[in-house]
């Protein structure tokens, strides 16, 4: 297509008004149209990377193939586009900072002063134009975290003003904004719309398209209004409502020709409009499912954001299997043997999440006691399936103070360990093993069946690890090792052959399940919850 065009996703009035999934839906149809798209995600914020925060500050970590601990918006792209993201992918104010430090101790600048303009912006500038100029996409998608208006975003508002002067039809400005419904006025209000964009117009960006996020449906006059006090045309005026799923975005955009805007404004010749047959499909499904399956999330998080892949994957692989996704929370600091039944009884499947400390650990293990002695199915994710070691050891291998290292340091049945490697490390950041590693399974066990191959990759995200001083004791006992690690004889995976479905897995599934291409595991748990 000749030079990369990017495009740059802001948002203003509120947070949480849906950035990334904008971004990915404006990414989805411009990659329906034959166009290699990647997406990435600016975060004005001081952390080197969202690896180190509290699920209540930032929701889950996500994490890329090359191993780099994301922000969860990351997943929505890898789940619209089916493409894999890497650390590129993801930038923060502390790494541009810390990039321009090192150069400046490294004497790179020798002789300058370093300053927010130009260095900071040259540096953020060089980390938008990276993976266009290193992976010839045609579009590059770059979503600024964050609201116009916020201190921290400035030297990325800057930055945007510089490319778009130096790029001309080649940058463009996708401005997200909230248009409020006063209910006593019973009126649909423009002007926080009209105040965002003039934040914006004051540090010399003007946005090319609008994206108005409502609950109620903007009438034609109302975006003729927008348009012309904000400077936009008035087909760049789009509205995006409130969906009973996220995955509908992208055909109300393109119902609207958000992409025939952005290919005309580029200069780009537009075409036939893509059917999207496979999406569509996935989404009729979706609606016509109205059975369900009721599934248990067993975690400490009762917050939508802190499982956000997961709650994904299950979705996913429900709408596959005919059916709706019924997920209920359930507290694994409240759980006991008293009102576990009452709580798992009614359930079709059980997730053991994955998660950090001794917090809601010992509630786990009740639900993995129940679940196994009633063959309710039940899948381990990475701590889950740690969880789901010990309780064996406690309860079949007879070890009542097995534990893992990172719960209880002296435990003299550490059935988790730490790693060898991870013994010397004490910085926190950056260090866990991460992104994807290959696992061979076992030929004759449920997760082979699940993913009808020999060979896997899968990314991980933990720092221990099951011990193999008791894999012999453990497969006596009726637990298979059903998958190692080829290069470090590590068992990723564990089932028990004789339940229903009974499986954990070290590493993290739910991240590369998509919309078009659901996880195996997730789709064979689904459907032995739906069989139970
Ligand atoms: N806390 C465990 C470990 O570090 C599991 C991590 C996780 O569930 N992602 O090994």
């Amino acid at each position: 297509m000749g030079e990369t065009k990017y495009i740059f996703v802001t948002g203003g009035v509120a947070s949480s008004l849906g950035k990334g999934i904008i971004s990915s839906s404006i990414g989805k149809l411009l990659q329906a149209r034959g166009y290699n798209v990647t997406i990435q995600k600016f975060d004005p914020y001081i952390n080197i990377d969202p690896g180190t925060l509290n699920p209540y500050e930032h929701g889950e970590c996500y994490v890329t193939v090359d191993g780099h601990e994301a922000d969860l918006d990351l997943g929505h792209y890898e789940r619209f586009l089916g493409i894999q993201t890497t650390k590129a992918n993801n930038i923060t104010t502390g790494r541009i900072y810390k990039s321009v430090i090192d150069k400046e101790r490294r004497g790179d600048y020798l002789g300058k002063t370093i300053q927010v303009i130009p260095h900071i912006t040259d540096e953020i500038k060089r980390n938008v134009k990276l993976l266009g100029s290193k992976y010839k996409f045609d579009f590059v998608i770059t979503e600024i975290g964050g609201t116009v208006g916020d201190i921290e975003s400035l030297p990325y508002l800057e930055s945007i003003r510089q490319l778009k002067w130096e790029m001309g039809r080649n940058a463009l400005c996708v401005h997200l904004t909230y248009v409020p419904y006063l209910a006593a006025a019973g009126e649909l209000k423009t002007k926080p719309t009209q105040h965002s964009v003039k934040e914006l117009q004051s540090v010399g960006i003007q946005p090319d398209i609008l994206v108005l996020r409502t609950e109620h449906e903007l009438s034609t006059n109302l975006k003729k209004k927008v348009a012309l006090f904000c400077n936009v045309d008035e087909n760049a005026v789009v509205q995006s409502i409130d969906m009973p799923t996220i995955y509908e975005v992208p055909l109300r955009m393109q119902e609207q020709g958000l992409d025939v805007t952005i290919l005309q404004k580029m200069g780009l010749p537009v075409g036939e409009t893509p059917t999207l047959g496979p999406w569509r499909d996935f989404l009729d499904r979706r609606h016509k499912a109205t059975e369900k399956v009721k599934i248990g999330l067993v975690g400490k998080y009762d917050l939508q954001d802190a499982y956000k892949s997961i709650l994904e994957a299950l979705s996913q692989a429900a709408t596959y299997n005919d059916r709706k996704a019924d997920i209920h929370f359930i507290n694994s600091e409240k759980l006991t043997d008293a009102n576990v039944e009452e709580q798992i009884k009614e359930m079709d499947g059980i997730i053991i999440c994955p998660g950090f400390g001794q917090r809601g650990i010992e509630g786990k293990f009740v639900a993995i006691k129940y679940a196994r002695t009633h063959n309710v199915p039940t899948f381990g994710i990475c701590l889950g399936m740690q969880c789901i070691a010990i309780e064996f050891a406690r309860n079949v291998l007879g070890y009542t103070d097995a534990n893992s290292r990172e719960m209880d340091e002296k435990t003299p049945h550490n059935v988790i360990d730490i790693m060898e490697e991870q013994k010397a490390i004490t910085n926190m950041g950056g260090t866990m093993r991460l992104g994807a590693y290959e696992c061979i399974l076992d030929q004759h066990s449920k997760t082979f069946e699940a993913y009808k191959s020999e060979h896997i990759q899968e990314r991980h995200r933990h720092r221990y690890e099951f011990n193999n001083d008791y894999k012999q004791e453990y497969e006596k006992a009726g637990m298979k090792c059903a998958g190692i690690n080829p290069e470090s004889d590590l068992v990723e995976i564990i089932e028990i052959p004789t339940l229903k479905w009974f499986i954990g897995v070290q590493f993290h599934p739910e991240y590369s399940s998509t919309v078009l291409k659901p996880h195996p595991l997730f789709l064979s748990f689904i459907k032995a919850a739906i069989d139970k």
